[in-house]
């Protein structure tokens, strides 16, 4: 039984998310291979071959796996998958329009977003978001399974010493090209990396005092910048800082959560954060189900004078 990781990374080095997924890996028992496709990505994959519990990485070069397109990465998967029991994907954007395709072409059945491996065929994952837990069987063959990150410790990226064995890739699908990416720049640490989260609802009422009151207090905690869907929807904060069901799913050291109500989707997105600090004038909200530490206090006056005491 030997499991493959497909990493994600930026050809220097290897995204957070592979770590969790080798943890997961490792729980399936047998090796652990990691597949480093990309191109001039020879960084990345010494950066696979150090992280700790990994065998062997298999690097695979060329100008169509520059950008991770899902269709090439899926065929290079495919060539390689017949010698494993496994194959696992991070639960992100990429994973989960890779492994899909993986799946479909293996005609086996896809375990999605699993949070823990009971046994090397049976897993657990969250339904009714979040609301339920799943317990999965799968007789198939070769297991295809994405990770819910949030779900296992991250493997130490130093101290392994694995094999990097170079393997030709396969030929450019032509099915898609790529044209190019407008990423949002930031200074803060990525929403699902990072270790203190300051999130905002509705009850900010402007994009203008969303920034105005949150940005300081993240400043100050060194956080990342989150936000419920009703302050998305209403404008006050980016789409891709929405956290919850239908948004990103983080487990942060630290969620600070401000004029949020604790709507189940949105708990389902945040509630296995370590410490969760909720502030909200209504103290019947939901959100101090789940709070560690709670406020019930106008965010207006609580935030800056949380400021001033930082
Ligand atoms: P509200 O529910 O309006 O809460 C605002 C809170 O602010 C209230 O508790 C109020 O007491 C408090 N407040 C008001 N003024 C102040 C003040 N001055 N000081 C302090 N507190 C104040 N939501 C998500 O967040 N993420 C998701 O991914 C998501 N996915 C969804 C998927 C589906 C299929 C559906 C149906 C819904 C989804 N939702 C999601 C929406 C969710 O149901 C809630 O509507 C949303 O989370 C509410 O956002 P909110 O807490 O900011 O707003």
């Amino acid at each position: 039984m030997t499991s493959l990781v497909i990493a994600e990374h930026d050809h220097a080095s290897i995204r957070p998310a592979t770590l969790n997924t080798v943890t997961a890996a490792s729980q399936c028992g047998g090796e652990v291979h990691v597949l480093v496709a990309g191109h001039n990505a020879q960084a990345a994959a010494q950066a696979a071959s150090q992280i700790a519990g990994v065998a062997k990485v298999i690097h695979v070069d060329g100008a169509h796996f520059a950008h991770g397109l899902a269709e090439n990465m899926a065929g290079q998967v495919i060539a390689i998958a017949s010698v494993y029991s496994h194959l696992l994907f991070p639960a992100t954007a990429s994973g989960k329009n890779i492994a899909p395709r993986v799946a479909a072409l293996l005609d086996v059945a896809q375990i999605s977003d699993i949070t823990k491996v009971d046994a090397a065929d049976t897993f657990e994952r969250p339904i009714y978001a979040g609301n339920a837990i799943a317990i999965v069987q799968s007789l198939d063959a070769v297991k295809v399974i994405t990770v819910r990150t949030t779900g296992f410790d991250a493997a130490a990226s130093t101290g392994g010493a694995a094999s990097i064995e170079v393997v030709s890739g396969v030929a450019d699908s032509g099915k898609s090209s790529f044209v190019g990416s407008e990423i949002a720049k930031s200074d803060r640490p990525e929403l699902t990396a990072a270790r203190i989260i300051v999130s905002g609802g509705r009850a900010l009422g402007s994009s203008e005092k969303f920034h105005e009151v949150l940005e300081p207090l993240a400043d100050k905690l060194g956080a990342a910048l989150g936000a419920s869907r009703a302050a998305v929807d209403a404008g006050y904060a980016p789409n891709d800082w929405q956290v919850g069901q239908t948004g990103k799913i983080v487990a942060p050291q630290l969620y600070v959560a401000i004029g949020i109500s604790g709507a189940i989707q949105h708990l389902a997105g945040m509630k296995d954060s370590k410490v969760i600090v909720a502030i909200n004038k209504d103290g019947e909200a939901p959100i101090f189900g789940v709070a560690d530490y709670g406020l019930e206090a106008d965010l207006f006056a609580a935030v800056p004078e949380l400021i001033a005491a930082l």
